[in-house]
């Protein structure tokens, strides 16, 4: 998702409309690699402003998460605006930026967008993901999905292998008779 804009830093143009749809496999965030359920919607604008250039545009799509209980996929929609200054490495200086949001980019002549929207997935990213506000999860005994499964852990104490000491001794005199 390569924007070409310097025909904006050469003042040729005055803005860069954003307005398409692409399709992504995946993107990076927090060292993990999430698959997006949808296409990428992106529509705003990039524009020169006083101190440089800024961005100001509205993102939707599903990424692909697990549910925090019951681990199962989940498509989970994201819909949120990224406003901010376009700055490059090597000119970027904390303090003059302080009050404003600034991306700081490898290449300003072909600004990589998407790595500028998993800059900021951070705030945009639930904090719980579940598949449903009921589920189950698993059982932490035998690991048994428990919104589509029973819980096996009465089974174990009827197998052989975990079957409790006292009882093997009379299972064996039993036996004996
Ligand atoms: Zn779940
Ligand atoms: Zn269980």
């Amino acid at each position: 998702m390569i924007i070409n804009i310097e025909n904006l830093r050469r003042k040729e143009i005055d803005k860069i409309d954003l307005n398409f749809c692409e399709e992504i496999d995946t993107i990076s965030y927090c060292d993990e690699k999430y698959k997006l359920a949808s296409p990428i919607e992106v529509e705003g604008k990039i524009t020169r402003n006083g101190k440089g250039l800024y961005i100001n545009a509205n993102i939707k799509m599903s990424i692909v998460d697990r549910c925090s209980r019951c681990l199962d996929e989940v498509e989970v929609p994201l819909d949120f605006n990224i406003q901010g200054f376009i700055v490059q490495d090597k000119n970027y200086s904390e303090d003059e930026y302080e009050e404003f949001d600034a991306f700081v980019v490898e290449d300003l002549e072909n600004v990589d967008l998407l790595n500028i929207i998993s800059q900021n997935l951070d705030f945009n990213m639930p904090h719980k993901v579940l598949c449903d506000e009921d589920c189950k999860g698993l059982c932490h005994g035998c690991g048994a999905n428990l919104n589509r499964e029973d819980c096996r852990c009465s089974e174990k104490i009827n197998d052989e292998d975990n079957i409790d000491p006292r009882f093997a001794k009379l299972k064996e005199l039993l036996k004996n008779e």
